[in-house]
């Protein structure tokens, strides 16, 4: 590609609202632009690295025997009614109308979509296990979209469903996908770890987050510093004893509205006496909603809370929010068993149960859980999130932290989706069953953002070798000497004619200009033609290493490859 004939506006200075490398290097280096708050477009760099990305995870998901499809973008409100994501799923759902007065959501996910469609098109075992896959561009009104491409309104992700007929079925296509996942973030270049997203105390391998190490993520994980342990830290499990109950918790009868506006007037709220017994409170972290049980009658309620929320942004539901998330008047909800919470609650990230919490969406939580009765402490210090320096639970080293940007999520759903749409099948016995299911996603673009934090220096960008929108950047030092823009032409032709991708800056600009550009487009290799064109030889410059070297051009090729 000739640079006079593309599209590269780079930029000297540090756009004002981009707070992190990433986000300002992609801009600085005219990868991509923003549209409106959150919304980008990829300018012909970035789409290349984008496409780059996306045949990574294409070539690895087939390898996982994933099969490519794809889904609108446009949803119809029905499906995600079917689910209660309708109402549960809050204002990150971007919602419209018709000129029917129909209402749709903009996707934010496919599980409504995928679910339904499966339900209609397989109806026998013989046809399971099937994994679906799409690369397809997801919308959520995120609360705050910021740092450019990492937290998006509009943004591209990978996700991949799979449908079972057992859970054995179900494991076996995690694990594939699971190390699909670790295949794909390799490939990228990228430092990264598998987290336990589940509460390590049910199991805990039912998902994992795949975190791209990063000062700027949001994601705070906590690791082993000598096995294999990694767990989201809300998720690290500490100490505990933990055996499922059956029996329902307790039954909701009115979600409680205090007058309190700080936690602390919310934790003083939760320590005081309830003659109910059980106090519910209903909140919402970045605009996700939280439903918390609370005995009242013990402090660690509020360790437990300020943990879970760190330093999340959280208030209290208000009683509308609770009213349309909940389907029913507050302070006259009716019993609802704390199991249904999961299905009403279906976006919610924790249920703090009697001062024990777990965190995270559907399935995510420790539900029905109540110390003493379903695990037993020792003391109640016990009970409380990891830290570091903390022995690790898997009883080998000692917990770190690290701040992680969560790039992957695989998840196995069971069968909450296919149940509520109705997604059964004919299993050998000739009897109907509910499918077990899977999903899978990748933050595609979000992914070139965590890149970007990873490969960078002070000058620019420093791409790894499989996601470099071109190899090879050819610099003509003065293209209007005669010699250095033949020698630049046939390099230029014979670099593409042996499948090296090169980006020819063939501006008439200055030196100084073309090789601040070039180090802030990061491309792997630059080759100048300069003053030793007339010998037949260039320079080569790795941008990472800086290393460099004359060559002559009969041996270009060679030395490149
Ligand atoms: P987060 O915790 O960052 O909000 P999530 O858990 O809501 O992400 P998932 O529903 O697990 O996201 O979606 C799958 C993947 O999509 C995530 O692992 C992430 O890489 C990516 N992703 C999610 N939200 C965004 C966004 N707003 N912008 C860009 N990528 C995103
Ligand atoms: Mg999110
Ligand atoms: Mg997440
Ligand atoms: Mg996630």
């Amino acid at each position: 590609m000739k640079h006079s004939q593309t599209l590269i506006p780079t930029l000297k200075e540090v756009p004002a609202d981009a707070e992190i490398k990433s986000h300002q290097l992609l801009v600085r280096a005219g990868y991509i632009r923003q549209t409106a708050s959150g919304v980008y477009s990829f300018l012909p760099l970035g789409n290349k690295v984008l496409k780059n990305v996306e045949k990574i995870v294409r070539e690895e998901m087939e390898k996982a025997g994933a099969v490519e499809m794809l889904m609108p973008a446009l949803q119809p409100a029905d499906l995600w009614k079917e689910t209660g994501r309708w109402y549960s799923y809050g204002s990150e759902l971007m919602r419209l109308n018709d000129r029917h007065d129909r209402e749709f959501a903009l996707g934010a996910t496919h599980e409504e979509v995928i679910t339904s469609l499966i339900r209609d098109e397989v109806k026998s075992y013989k046809k399971l296990p099937l994994t679906l896959y799409q690369i397809q561009t997801k919308f959520r009104d995120e609360k705050r979209p910021r740092f450019g491409l990492l937290r998006g309104r509009e943004f591209v992700m990978k996700d991949a469903y799979s449908f079972h007929d057992s859970q054995e079925s179900l494991n076996e296509a995690y694990d594939k996908m699971f190390t699909a996942y670790s295949n794909i973030f390799k490939r990228c270049g990228l430092n990264f770890r598998a987290v336990i997203a589940d509460s390590g105390a049910i199991g805990g391998k039912d998902t994992h987050e795949f975190m791209v190490l990063s000062e700027i993520g949001e994601d705070t994980i906590s690791y082993s510093d000598s096995s294999d342990f990694a767990a989201n830290i809300e998720m690290a499990p500490v100490n505990v004893q933990y055996e499922k109950s059956t029996e329902p918790l307790a039954e909701i009868e009115k979600v409680d509205t205090p007058n309190a506006k700080t936690m602390q007037e919310v934790s003083d709220f939760l320590q005081q006496p309830t003659d109910k017994g059980i106090k519910t409170l209903l909140f919402k972290v970045d605009e996700q909603f939280v439903l918390v049980l609370s005995r009242g009658d013990h402090e660690i309620n509020d360790i437990k809370l300020k943990h879970a929320f760190n330093a999340a942004n959280v208030e209290l539901a208000t009683e509308e929010e609770a009213k349309q998330l909940l389907g029913a008047e507050v302070g006259s909800l009716g019993p609802v068993n704390v199991k249904d919470i999961d299905v009403i609650a279906d976006h919610a990230v924790a249920a703090v149960v009697n001062g024990y919490c777990g965190a995270n969406e559907t399935g995510k939580h420790y539900i029905n859980v109540n110390p003493e009765r379903d695990f037993k402490i020792d003391r109640y210090e016990d009970l409380r999130f990891i830290q570091e320096g903390d022995p690790s639970p898997d009883g080998q080293g000692t917990i770190q932290f690290a701040k992680g940007i969560e790039v992957g999520h695989v998840f196995k759903l069971g069968n909450i989706y296919a149940d509520k749409l109705g997604a059964a099948y004919l299993n050998e016995q000739g009897k109907q069953d509910i499918m077990i299911m899977g999903c899978y996603g990748i933050g595609v673009s979000r992914t070139i953002a965590a890149i970007v934090e990873q490969f960078h220096d002070e000058n620019g960008i420093t791409w790894p070798k499989e996601v470099t929108p071109y190899d090879v950047h050819l610099i003509a030092v003065n293209p209007k000497n005669d010699e250095q823009y033949a020698l630049s032409e046939s390099i230029y032709q014979k670099l593409k004619a042996n499948n090296i991708s090169v980006l020819f800056d063939d501006r008439k600009e200055r030196p100084g200009v073309k090789f601040a550009d070039s180090d802030l487009i990061g491309l792997p290799l630059r080759i100048t033609v300069g003053k030793r064109a007339n010998e037949g030889y260039v320079e080569c410059k790795l941008r990472k290493s800086g290393e460099q070297f004359d060559v002559h051009e009969t041996e270009l090729i060679d030395k490149i490859n």
